[in-house]
């Protein structure tokens, strides 16, 4: 049938995927589940389901419908895994009954506006959004670099770009904490524990988070602390590689916009890598 093209798996629209948490009330849709679509710490755990799948041989195919209208708002809900997992069952599941639980249940989210606001805070935007990375970070550096330097700063913003958001809010203030020197950024983590007035469990999280993706280190008071105005556990921001590229990459952005916190933010919150270039 040509005139609703060929059936291909298109992901959802950004815009899409946000108006689905935002009316998702945080929860699953499925009746009686309970399950949270986001923890709390920003990581996401629910899963976007297909009323109609999105390619042939899926759930509840529809060959009549088209690309678009699959990956379209009214075409997706958002279920734990468990429930996913329930709804390949089409025989319990048919696109009438589940059409009537994600309006059931969007207008039950509609009347939770707490849980509204937690779920913007904790959505990460990012996860499921294209970010633009720098094109020639000449904003940060007017210097020519080597290829070396291209590859490791393209990893290095990618890494960050796929973090939680509250793990990126995190890694921001951390960030902005941390005393430049010669190619190192080292901070006081009971510093940043007081700054972001919060415990070191929600912290530990981040951390784990963020010394997984090698973008974070602990050091334990080390012998060299006379040449720091703090004691205790530090931590230091790292850069991915050996060749120190990465590092010289935050080092880079440290150095330009260290007056200016709220330029952090936005580059490691919201993303706005194009700061970096001129
Ligand atoms: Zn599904
Ligand atoms: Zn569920």
């Amino acid at each position: 049938m040509k005139m609703f093209g060929t059936p291909t798996r298109l992901s959802p629209r950004a815009q899409v995927r946000h108006r689905l948490f935002a009316l998702s009330g945080n929860n699953c849709a499925l009746p009686g589940c309970a399950s949270k679509l986001v923890d709390d710490y920003g990581n996401i755990i629910g899963q976007i389901c297909h009323i109609e799948a999105a390619a042939p041989g899926g759930e509840r195919f529809n060959p009549n419908s088209n690309n678009e209208a699959r990956r379209d708002f009214s075409n997706l809900m958002l279920l734990c895994y468990s429930c996913h997992i329930k709804t390949n069952d089409v025989v319990e599941y048919p696109t009438e009954r589940l059409r009537q639980i994600k309006a059931t249940h969007e207008q039950w989210a509609t009347l939770q506006p707490v849980l509204q606001t937690n779920i913007e805070k904790f959505v990460d935007a990012s996860l499921w959004q294209e970010f633009k990375l720098p094109e020639n970070y000449r904003n940060i550096s007017n210097e020519p670099h080597d290829e070396d330097f291209y590859t490791h700063a393209k990893s290095l913003l990618t890494t960050i770009a796929q973090l939680p958001m509250s793990t990126r809010s995190f890694y921001a203030h951390a960030f902005i904490k941390a005393l430049r020197g010669d190619l190192w950024l080292v901070g006081n983590l009971d510093g940043l524990r007081v700054a972001l007035n919060t415990t070191y469990q929600q912290i530990s999280t981040h951390i784990s988070i963020l010394e997984e993706k090698h973008l974070f280190g602990l050091v334990e008071e080390a012998d060299d602390w006379m040449t720091l105005p703090f004691r205790g556990t530090r931590y230091g921001l790292c850069g991915l590689d050996r060749d120190d590229n990465g590092i010289y990459l935050l080092y880079l952005i440290h150095q330009h916009f260290s007056g200016d916190p709220q330029a952090i933010l936005s580059i490691f919150e919201d993303l706005d890598f194009t700061l970096l270039d001129a």
